[in-house]
């Protein structure tokens, strides 16, 4: 039998590859990772991780706000971005520490450089060649910016992480996930920000009711949003840069944000050239069990484009370990995968939007709705509303979907996924006694269906 250098090696040390890495080697497998850039991958360095620490930071602009109405006095307080950078960055070398430090003690050997494929069995980096019975490609995705004029004057999620300075005034282009939790993280901190989304609304995919919701809110906080609109030129003069839109409109801005999705990173890695089917957009084709259509290669993540979120990515570098070295079957369920926007306010969701339910479920289906203003926004002043929806299917009572808008969204719906999974239905949430008071319980008390 033919000996390889590992068992397993894996090309990229983001949240799927660790994972797959580090359980494979507890099982006592002979695994390798390659990294090129960063420990933790785009979650922890430009991703989930300084994105959420600074919603964090952007709420404070509020809760300042907010505090005269519970008898706070303060005086005006003042930001410094400089600072909030270099805690995030202290915090971010921290956690690379500790990706580094895991693999190092489950046995992993950590290779450092850009991997590319020779062959089915060999990766070479920096000129020197790996075998191994099995190739992981776990090697993420990379921002997607379309050909405009003006392209090299943009910044994209990677940068605007590290700005040396806030701009007073941004336009972000693109209605999607990062667009909105960047403008609210601008927003907060003072900056003035529009959005240029081409389509009608922001969030493609998800509920109407929460789309239409959070564009509102977003609007009372001073986002301005231009919807069926395309740039067609960015241009750089002497005082910033000029958006010109596709129907006429000229924006005067200093920085401009392209958060139009992104691609996977299957460039320049030897894919193309072993022959490794991929799609269009360069995702890696798998089938259930994470296989290419060379057996040796596998492929999870983001590379595969199917739901780019990173506990998907783990989920399925368990399941793909779990088969390969511990002999269990245990496949990723993507459906009613919980999924949270951390814009402002927070939009968690999980299950089906309402026109998917009429689609599968057709005259059949029942929706519960509240709208309410949170308590602490009694006495804060602050206008921000709260909106929870509920999707039941009549004749089994089974509930498909729950939709919230509001603060700490996305806590609350990981709870209500557990349930959903669980096949709950409405009768169950009706007996489950609430927790008062708090905005989760109208989850349990919402009797009527809306009209
Ligand atoms: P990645 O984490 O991207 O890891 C891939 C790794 O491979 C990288 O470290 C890269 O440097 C390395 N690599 C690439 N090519 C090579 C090579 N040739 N050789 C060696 N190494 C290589 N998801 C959530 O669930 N919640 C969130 O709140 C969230 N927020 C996000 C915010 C932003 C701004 C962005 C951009 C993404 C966010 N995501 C979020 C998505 C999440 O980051 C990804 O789904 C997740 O990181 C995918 O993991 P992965 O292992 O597939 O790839
Ligand atoms: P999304 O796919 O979420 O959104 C992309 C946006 O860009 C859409 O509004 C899309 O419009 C628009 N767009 C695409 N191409 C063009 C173009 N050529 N010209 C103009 N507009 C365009 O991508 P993001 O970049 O926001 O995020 C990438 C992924 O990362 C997310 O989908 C998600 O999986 C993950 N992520 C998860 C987060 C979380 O879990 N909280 C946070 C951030 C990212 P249209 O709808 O019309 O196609």
């Amino acid at each position: 039998m033919k000996t390889y250098d590992y068992d397993l090696f894996v090309i990229g040390a983001g949240s799927g590859g660790v994972r797959a890495a580090r359980m494979a080697a507890g099982h006592g497998a002979r695994v390798a990772i390659a990294e090129d850039r960063y420990f933790g991958g785009t979650c922890v360095n430009v991703g989930c991780v300084p994105k959420k620490l600074y919603v964090y930071a952007s709420q404070f602009s509020e809760s300042f706000s907010g505090a005269a109405g519970f008898g706070w006095q303060l005086e005006k307080p003042d930001f410094n971005w400089s600072t909030l950078v270099a805690n995030k960055d202290k915090e971010i070398q921290r956690l690379q520490g500790v990706y580094d430090r895991l693999l190092q003690e489950s046995g992993v050997t950590v290779i450092n450089g850009r991997a590319r494929l020779a062959d089915a069995h060999t990766v070479i980096v920096a000129d020197k060649h790996y075998s191994a019975e099995r190739i992981l490609v776990a090697t993420g995705g990379w921002p997607f910016v379309p050909d405009v004029i003006g392209k090299e004057h943009i910044v994209t999620s990677n940068e605007i992480f590290n700005l040396e300075t806030l701009p007073k005034h941004i336009v972000i282009v693109g209605g999607g996930y990062i667009a909105v939790e960047f403008a609210g993280i601008l927003n907060g901190l003072g900056v003035e920000v529009s959005i240029f989304e081409r389509g009608q609304k922001v969030l493609r995919g998800f509920d109407e009711d929460v789309r239409d919701f959070l564009i509102q809110e977003m609007t009372n906080k001073g986002i301005q949003f231009h919807f069926n609109t395309e740039i067609d030129r960015i241009k750089k003069h002497e005082s910033g840069l000029v958006v010109h839109s596709t129907e006429g409109r000229n924006i005067a801005t200093d920085l401009v944000m392209y958060a139009t999705g992104r691609v996977p990173n299957t460039k320049g890695i030897g894919l193309a050239e072993l022959g490794v089917e991929m799609d269009s957009v360069g995702a890696i084709k798998v089938n259930d069990d994470y296989q290419t259509n060379i057996a040796s290669i596998y492929a999870l993540g983001d590379v595969t484009n199917r739901v780019n979120l990173t506990p998907v990515a783990t989920a399925e570098g368990m399941a793909l370990v779990n088969k390969l070295y511990a002999n269990k079957v245990g496949k990723v369920d993507y459906d009613n995968i919980p999924t949270a926007v951390f814009s402002q306010p927070n939009i968690g969701t999980v299950g089906l939007s309402e026109s998917e339910a009429r689609t599968q479920y057709p005259n059949d289906i029942d929706i519960y709705k509240s709208v309410f203003k949170p308590m602490k926004n009694t006495l804060s002043g602050i206008n921000e509303k709260t909106m929870m929806k509920m999707i039941v299917v009549r004749s089994t009572d089974k509930v498909v979907g729950m939709h919230m808008v509001g603060q700490d969204a996305g806590e609350i719906i990981q709870g209500m996924a557990v349930a959903i999974r669980a096949s709950a239905t409405k009768a169950i949430f009706d007996t489950t006694i609430g927790i008062h008071p708090t905005a989760a319980e109208e989850f349990v008390t919402m009797r009527k269906p809306v009209a």
